[in-house]
């Protein structure tokens, strides 16, 4: 065992939860847990330890029919609400985020690996704003969106690099607008997707409203073929992105995709070096570099790149990485051994390729995915480190000339998801900015997310936006209304879901 300074954050609540599981979990769908109808379920793994955290159901057809059918029963009185109605659930979701920060922000952690300190200050307090931020939509709504009605019943997909965070993203404009929502959590990181709808039923959720079916990719394939959906929202790699983009083609399902990413970090002669690191340090190294719009590609002006490389180096010796529940530690443990393996096999990749290769050199825990902070330096633009995402905390730095090489290579992706300059001219940095095909641009700052702008990709890094207004339309479709509006009629009580 290692030394790692302050105390560790005290688990016991989040393995009392899981302990009153008996460690096994069936799908949320109708306002309960209900078990697997194949029987089957999946191992989750504590990526830290390597030891099993628990079991969850492997979603086939006929769970995710269930789900459809609750989401369906209950979607028309959803709707009917109305947005003040509405609003007062998303309020009661967001203070039970906050009544339980501490559970969700441990409970995340020893599911995904990631520092204690992020979850606690940025998975749980963003997604709590999320949930604050649509309530205030669905009480404007029907002022702000008068000839827009719900789109229906929402198929969500999410990853697993912020599996809460996505889950607010994705559910809190979904049930906003007047939709009801069957959630696909990513199979490493089901459990707060679980605990939320828990607790969510119990903060006064109707039943049927959210449904979650657990599982893998083909639990997911199931969820997008199934016609009883009227939307897919996907989040995830662009290779997966193209399959449900094919498989939804010819249907009437519209979809939106948040895709992969290899973000440039642009850094000119003239940047405020040490901040500047600080911010790479930020881009790359935060959530063990698992970020779609991770700074993953480090662009430098030629004039300041040895000084860069230098500082940039002894930062990274005093980053330190182990247990995600040790406050102290600065990255936590990578998803799992298939992401490790990933992760290696592209550094070698690298430098095969011709990179040179940097790594933190503190020690690593013993068990456990783990990866050091790595830099991969003279990295051709051209080689394969520079053009695929590699998903873990691995920064390739390249060097530039004039800004309209910057450009050019910064454009030279198939990706587009974000972007970071950093220069003290700021008419430098604004002629900068809108040349970079990137659907958000950050000028001397990095991951900077609000739930009021929206974000979103350009190119193969999808189509669609979470967050701002834009967010809200995606899950609204337009209605024209002419002579005399039509009264709804009463609509029966949800049925009761499936067992
Ligand atoms: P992934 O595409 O393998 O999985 C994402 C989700 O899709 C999981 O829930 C998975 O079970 C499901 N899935 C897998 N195959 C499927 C299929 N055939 N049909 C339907 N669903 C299927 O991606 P991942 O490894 O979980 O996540 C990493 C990727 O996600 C990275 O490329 C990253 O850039 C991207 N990402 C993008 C954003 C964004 O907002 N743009 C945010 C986070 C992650």
């Amino acid at each position: 065992t290692m030394d790692y300074g302050p105390a560790p954050e005290a688990d016991g609540e989040a393995r009392a939860w899981l302990k009153r599981h008996d460690a096994t979990f069936g799908h949320y769908i109708g306002g309960k847990f209900v078990a697997p109808q194949s029987g089957k379920h999946l191992t989750t793994i504590e990526p830290a330890t390597g030891k099993t955290l628990a079991k969850i159901a492997q979603g086939a057809s006929a769970d995710v029919e269930a789900a459809v059918g609750a989401a369906r029963s209950a979607q028309p009185l959803w709707a009917k609400l109305g947005g003040h109605g509405r609003a007062r659930h998303l309020y009661a979701l967001a203070r039970m985020l906050q009544r339980h920060a501490r559970l969700f922000a441990v409970l995340e952690a020893i599911d995904n690996g990631k520092p204690i300190r992020e979850t606690r200050d940025l998975d749980v307090p963003l997604a709590a704003r999320h949930f604050l931020y649509h309530a205030g939509w669905a009480q404007l709504q029907e002022r702000e969106f008068a000839d827009q009605v719900p789109i229906g019943v929402i198929g969500q997909i999410i990853p697993w690099n912020f599996s809460l965070l996505m889950l607010a993203w994705k559910i809190a404009p979904a049930l906003a607008a007047g939709n009801t929502v069957v959630l696909k959590p990513a199979e490493f990181t089901s459990l707060t997707a679980l605990l939320f709808a828990e607790l969510a039923a119990e903060a006064g959720l109707p039943p049927c409203v959210l449904n979650v079916v657990t599982g893998d990719g083909a639990t997911g394939a199931l969820l997008v073929e199934n016609p009883g959906i009227d939307k897919i929202a996907f989040t995830g790699s662009t290779e997966v992105g193209r399959l449900i983009r094919q498989s939804t083609a010819g249907t009437a399902k519209s979809l939106t995709l948040e895709l992969g990413g290899k973000s440039p970090f642009i850094v000119f002669d003239d940047a405020d070096i040490d901040g500047a690191v600080e911010g790479v340090v930020d881009a790359i190294w935060f959530n063990q570099g698992q970020v779609c719009c991770a700074g993953s590609r480090l662009l430098l002006q030629e004039g300041i790149a040895e000084t860069f490389r230098r500082r940039l180096i002894r930062r990274m010796e005093t980053l330190r990485v182990g247990p995600p529940l040790d406050k102290s530690i600065d990255m936590g443990a990578v998803v799992a051994p298939v992401q490790l393996e990933r992760i290696k096999s592209l550094v070698e990749t690298g430098v095969k390729e011709g990179a040179e290769k940097y790594q933190a050199p503190g020690a690593l825990p013993a068990e456990g995915c783990f990866y050091p902070p790595t830099l991969l330096w003279n990295v051709h633009p051209a080689s394969t480190v520079a053009i695929e995402e590699i998903f873990g905390p691995v920064l390739v730095a390249m060097t530039f000339r004039t800004p309209d090489e910057a450009v050019m290579l910064a454009n030279n992706t198939r990706y587009g998801l974000a972007a970071s300059v950093w220069s003290e001219t700021i008419g430098l940095a604004l002629d900068i900015a809108p040349k970079l095909l990137a659907g958000v641009v950050w000028i001397n700052a990095t991951n900077l997310f609000d739930a009021s702008v929206g974000f979103g990709g350009y190119r193969e890094s999808g189509f669609g936006r979470e967050g701002g207004r834009e967010g809200m339309y995606e899950y609204l479709k337009p209605k024209a209304w002419s002579g005399r509006k039509a009264r709804a009629k009463a609509l029966p009580p949800p049925a009761p879901a499936a067992d």
